[in-house]
């Protein structure tokens, strides 16, 4: 048994059991055994690979994208860019490189990452330690006033949500407790309020609904509507809201039963872009997309960056450029489920990328 798992049995021996939001919590960010907060979870021999890792081309053209909308914004002298959640901080560092062709958007630049955890802290800072100065904050909150542009590339994934399963008298929370001496989920005797059921009458019974802590996303939204910037936010989920469990626990590069080890395993949902639409609006933010990545990442020339690269490569190299290229933009890999949504303030107008 995890040490996780020992003391989350304490608290629902103690307390009852958890919401899947506090669960997800307690796993993904616990101060001592929270998986973030333990270990550098990325790359082959990691738990799973995400975008910036497969290709330098991810990041550079995202730095290309950050340098447009610095331009759209008027060229101002000061810009924060701020990354959610950066990992092992490469797309942060392959954008900034590329963001030396730009001399005068480089020098508006501070860098700000958002992140919970010491371990890829660390990482951040060995990475981008060529790249100038670099500020680590623990909440969006915390980054000083001022214009922004942010990046956040599988960090709202990692946002804990509440589940709701569907009964004949309306909608229940999804609760963790213990079945049979094992965590096991369970539903929440008692329905909620009117109010909540009316959201979605014709759900059948059974059915399983996800709704995403709105804080981070509704503070984001609020700070680019005053303040001016916008947000590039980079994940896996859906364009039409719908019902179903998305839950999943991913380790050494499997899926794994998200109640089995907690705190050994990534633990995520697919991004409903829907609810990130109506966050950001409600906050005076306006929204473009989503798109998917393939077609984002094609509209900012990919096919062209690579087959740049290939023209000084060897036949290795030339190989492994493709089957990067594929693996971040064709259909049957991350090119259709991966999706792109910007936050932006409405007056910067059509952005790179969303203009068509
Ligand atoms: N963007 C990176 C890493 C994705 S993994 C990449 O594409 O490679 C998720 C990242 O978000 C990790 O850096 C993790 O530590 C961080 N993270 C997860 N939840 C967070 C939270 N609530 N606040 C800040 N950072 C968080």
């Amino acid at each position: 048994m995890t040490p996780l798992e020992r003391e989350i049995r304490t608290i629902i021996e103690t307390e009852g059991p958890l919401t899947v939001s506090d669960y997800m919590q307690l796993c993904l960010a616990h101060p001592r055994h929270g998986y973030y907060v333990t270990r550098d979870p990325l790359g082959t021999r990691g738990d799973f690979v995400t975008a910036p890792e497969v290709s330098q081309m991810f990041g550079e053209l995202i730095g290309a994208w950050v340098a447009a909308v610095w331009r759209q914004m008027g060229s101002p002298a000061k810009v924060h860019l701020v990354e959610l959640g950066p990992g092992r901080g490469t797309l942060m560092a392959d954008a900034l490189r590329a963001a030396r062709a730009l001399p005068e958007f480089r020098a508006a630049v501070s860098v700000h990452l958002v992140e919970i955890s010491p371990a890829l802290r660390a990482r951040q800072q060995q990475t981008l330690a060529a790249e100038g100065p670099v500020q680590w904050h623990e909440t969006i909150e915390s980054i000083p006033d001022g214009p922004a542009i942010v990046i956040a590339n599988e960090f709202v994934d990692a946002l804990r949500v509440h589940q709701f399963v569907r009964d004949s008298d309306g909608w229940h929370l999804r609760v963790v407790g213990i079945v049979d001496d094992k965590l096991g989920f369970l539903v929440a005797p008692v329905p909620m309020p009117k109010d909540f059921n009316a959201k979605s009458p014709d759900a059948p019974n059974g059915a399983i609904l996800e709704l995403r802590n709105e804080v981070p996303i509704e503070q984001l939204s609020q700070r680019i509507a005053r303040r001016g910037g916008a947000a590039l936010i980079i994940d896996y989920g859906h364009a039409t809201p719908g019902f179903g469990d998305t839950l999943q626990a991913v380790r050494e590069h499997k899926y794994a039963d998200p109640l089995a080890d907690p705190g050994e395993a990534d633990l995520t949902t697919q991004v409903n872009f829907d609810e990130l639409i109506v966050w950001a609006r409600r906050n005076g933010a306006a929204a473009h997309g989503p798109i998917t990545q393939g077609e984002f990442l094609r509209r900012l020339g990919i096919t062209q960056r690579a087959a740049r690269l290939k023209e000084n490569a060897t036949p290795l190299q030339a190989a492994d450029i493709d089957s990067a290229l594929a693996r971040l933009t064709a259909p049957d890999q991350m090119g259709e489920l991966f999706k792109v949504l910007a936050i932006a303030d409405p007056k910067l107008g059509p952005l790179p990328g969303f203009d068509r």
